[in-house]
């Protein structure tokens, strides 16, 4: 289940099976020269890591949903699943 995906903003976000947070196709790697139309997604391990890429996505102008890092550090299973 994605926190956050295009059609509500500009980034898409999601936890990965492997356990880590993955944000798709990540805006803050689009090719300056407009060459490649599939950016690089970046994987990301750690909260601090995590409000750190949400801020750079925030410096650079990209829309996000409201309270979308709450969301995320609400979530015990953001760097996979618990065991049970
Ligand atoms: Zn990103």
């Amino acid at each position: 289940m994605a926190y956050s995906r295009f059609y509500n903003s500009h980034i898409y976000i999601y936890p990965h099976v492997a356990g880590y947070i993955e944000c798709a196709g990540c805006w803050l790697n689009k090719d300056k020269s407009g060459m490649s139309i599939f950016p690089k997604g970046v994987e990301i391990y750690t909260d601090d890591q995590l409000i750190a890429h949400l801020d750079q996505h925030a410096k650079a102008g990209h829309s996000m949903p409201e309270g979308l890092l709450d969301e995320i550090l609400r979530d015990p299973e953001r760097y996979g699943i618990l065991e049970q």
